[in-house]
């Protein structure tokens, strides 16, 4: 799933190659991707792409005449910038991974995909990005967050640290990989409980957010086109790394299943050397 890096990655694609350009037309294959009807696409034909940004993990391209088109790109979506489209057909809406396309002026564009049977890719047509759910609710972003607001923050929220940080109504912007590898650098157990952390432990946490998304997104942002094609993440230590060793210890990296998937971790550097119980495999064994 895209998160805060990936999506900044994207947004700054967009402002090198997008910005400036005029609108041909836009497409949409997947009708339940769009979840407005006014402004309609058709109203963005003839209008020009002034500026994108990102809200938390909403990529949002800005259109003159204060038209934006919000995108969360889900678990499996992605953005693909296109130099040429093979034709001028249009998109005929079906089952192919191709939710949404928006042509340019100069034969460019971009295609708004998502692989899988599972549609959750998102995208709004407004005049306020406030006016998509998903981002009025959204907390500070995660990146932008003093010490202070980050500690109050999470501080405003009684539950294991892992979820709390990957509440995007608490901070904006951090998914399952990164709160991974987030407290894998401060050290923290996934499971250690935010009203019990300590204002150290806080301190270290913002640090490591801090590091490990800015990191990220300087790797991401000096992508060219060409490696914008997929969730590409380099750098990970914990996340998606079962079985394998920890870079920092060596100690063996673990996984184990929160909430509706799964989290990785090393115990060595988190928890003190015990591996976590995984709540829902005891209770089928139980
Ligand atoms: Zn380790």
């Amino acid at each position: 799933m895209p998160e805060l890096p990936e999506v900044e990655a994207l947004a700054g694609y967009l402002r090198e190659r997008a910005v400036g350009r005029c609108v041909d037309r836009i497409e949409v294959a997947a009708i339940s991707a769009l979840k407005t009807y006014d402004p309609a696409p058709s109203a963005v034909s003839g209008r020009t792409v002034v500026d994108a940004g990102r809200h938390g993990k909403f990529l949002d391209v800005i259109f003159d005449g204060g038209v934006h088109l919000v995108v969360h790109l889900a678990r499996a979506g992605w953005l693909h910038y296109r130099e040429a489209f093979p034709s001028g057909a249009p998109l005929r809406p079906g089952k192919g991974p191709i939710a949404l396309r928006v042509r340019l002026d100069d034969g460019s564009g971009f295609d708004l995909t998502e692989a899988g049977t599972q549609k959750k890719l998102a995208a709004y047509l407004v005049t306020d990005p406030a006016q998509v759910p998903g981002v009025a609710k959204l907390g500070p972003d995660a990146l932008g967050a003093d010490l202070a607001t980050f500690a109050d923050r999470l501080r405003s929220r009684r539950g294991q640290v892992k979820g709390v940080l990957t509440d995007q109504s608490v901070l904006a912007g951090v998914g399952n990989a990164y709160s991974d590898e987030i407290l894998h650098a401060a050290k923290l157990s996934p499971f250690a409980l935010t009203d019990r952390l300590t204002d150290e432990q806080l301190a270290t946490l913002h640090e490591a957010t801090r590091e490990v998304l800015g990191d990220a997104v300087r790797r991401s942002v000096g992508q060219r086109a060409a490696e914008l094609k997929g969730e590409k993440r380099s750098g990970l230590k914990v996340h998606a790394r079962t079985g394998l060793p920890c870079p920092v210890c060596g100690d063996t990296v673990r996984e184990v299943s929160f909430a509706d998937s799964s989290l990785q971790y090393c115990p060595n550097c988190q928890t003190g050397g015990k591996p976590l119980a995984d709540r829902r495999l005891s209770r089928l064994v139980r």
